[in-house]
């Protein structure tokens, strides 16, 4: 979702005849756009900014966009009092404001939902992954969790502006569209005439668009994987075979208290039905550990379901405290070193799981999509089905995407070569 804000904002300095640097002594705008979801994202933001105030040129403008922004509000004007402008997720679209007032302090905050979607220009030219939002914020209040905090309350777009913007991408480049929400499956949409839409609908409207190689979405909150949504993984051959829904922990009691009040076994009925519409699907997922309370047997919980759904690839995180979150308060808040061994063992796990899924690809042939050279210049980087990353030699005219030969595996990524 940041990748998608960063590339609108972009856009709307491209528009303003701006160039990209990477050299922030010669910038004449920076801006950090910004996560608040662990407490560490928003240390590493303002000793950032720390050093930006140092480096940039005096008149310079600077400041933050996203999460952070929303999370700290006028706080940061008093830490850092040099910036010029802190948005929140919902209100980049105002830095424009900015630009033509460079000596006013622009701090907007608000939840404005879905104005910014229509405010932002366009991109001339789609990368070859499109991000298509489909909606802000989220309903389901993990108590863990700052998102509802950051970016509010659920809202869907309307569907005709996401199909538009499917139609927009592909026309103008794009080969994968990947839709984003904090609860994507839990899309849902009405219009005036009483049509209700799903993220199903989207999935089929965007299928048969010209150019258009490949479809996924991200991240599903496991209850909302509907049967209409598991059968596209049966009919619609687009959809790509690879699933980001997190599980968070595998004890009952944890989840419970994260106030994610779903059954194990549910969750297990739901990946036996998506095997069944898909069976070469694969699942990821994100974990916690170290939430308030977690007991030892809970944390074996965790590792017997992580070793039980051969999770292909995972995020995995030390419970971190957050304002404005329920579990912030709780008791029993584990100590640091606690979390660090239970994260060590989990990980160990969770990365002998998925380089033995990498290994398992060695001879097998798989379309693959181009991100582009690597650092030397002499390899391309290919994303597979399942998201891996596979490295080609380059070769001249090498097609977006390719049919390419597994030839090696390791924990982090494949090598290939292209076929024919
Ligand atoms: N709705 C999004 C949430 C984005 S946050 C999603 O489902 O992916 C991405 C991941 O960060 C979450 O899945 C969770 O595993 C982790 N996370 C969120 N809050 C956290 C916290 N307070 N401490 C540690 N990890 C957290």
């Amino acid at each position: 979702m940041n990748v998608y804000d960063g590339q609108r904002i972009a856009a709307m300095l491209a528009a303003r005849e701006m160039t990209e640097t990477d050299d922030v002594s010669d910038a004449d705008i920076i801006i950090l756009n910004t996560c608040a979801v662990r407490a560490k994202a928003t240390d590493k933001v303002f000793s950032a900014l720390g050093r930006i105030r140092r480096a940039k040129k005096p008149d310079a403008l600077f400041g933050i966009v996203g999460c952070v922004a929303r999370e700290a509000g006028a706080d940061a004007f008093r830490r850092i009092p040099e910036l010029n402008f802190v948005l929140g997720p919902q209100s980049y679209h105002k830095l424009p404001a900015l630009l033509e007032n460079p000596d006013s302090k622009l701090l907007n905050i608000d939840l404005g939902g879905l104005e910014k979607f229509d405010e932002m220009p366009r991109m001339s030219v789609s990368p070859a992954v499109a991000y298509i939002p489909i909606q802000e914020g989220c309903n389901h209040c993990c108590t863990y969790c700052i998102v509802p905090y950051t970016r509010g309350r659920e809202i869907s777009r309307p569907y005709a502006d996401v199909v538009r913007d499917c139609v927009h991408a592909a026309e103008t480049g794009a080969i994968e569209i990947c839709f984003l929400g904090q609860n994507v499956n839990g899309y849902q949409y009405t219009d005036d005439e009483g049509h209700a839409f799903r993220l199903s609908d989207l999935i089929r409207a965007a299928a048969p668009l010209p150019g258009v190689r490949r479809i996924r979405f991200t991240s599903s909150y496991p209850t909302e994987m509907t049967d209409d949504l598991i059968d596209m993984f049966r009919t619609e051959p687009k959809l790509l075979p690879f699933l980001n829904m997190p599980i968070q922990s595998g004890s009952p009691n944890v989840l419970t208290r994260m106030n994610r009040p779903y059954e194990l076994n549910l969750y297990i009925d739901i990946i036996d039905k998506l095997r069944r519409a898909r069976p070469d699907i694969q699942i990821s997922s994100d974990f916690i550990v170290g939430f308030p309370g977690e007991t030892d047997a809970d944390f074996e919980q965790t590792m017997e379901i992580a070793k039980r759904i051969k999770y292909i690839n995972s995020y995995s995180f030390k419970y971190s405290p957050r304002p404005h979150t329920a579990a912030a308060v709780m008791p029993d808040q584990i100590q640091e070193t606690v979390k660090a061994t239970r994260l060590a063992k989990l990980d160990a796990a969770l990365n002998e799981i998925q380089r033995e899924f990498n290994e398992s690809c060695i001879n097998r042939e798989m379309d693959c999509l181009c991100e582009g050279p690597d650092k030397t210049g002499r390899h391309l980087v290919y994303r597979t089905p399942y998201m891996q990353q596979c490295i080609v030699a380059a070769a001249p005219h090498a097609p977006a995407i390719a049919r390419i030969r597994i030839t090696a595996a390791n924990k982090a990524s494949l090598r290939g070569e292209f076929v024919g």
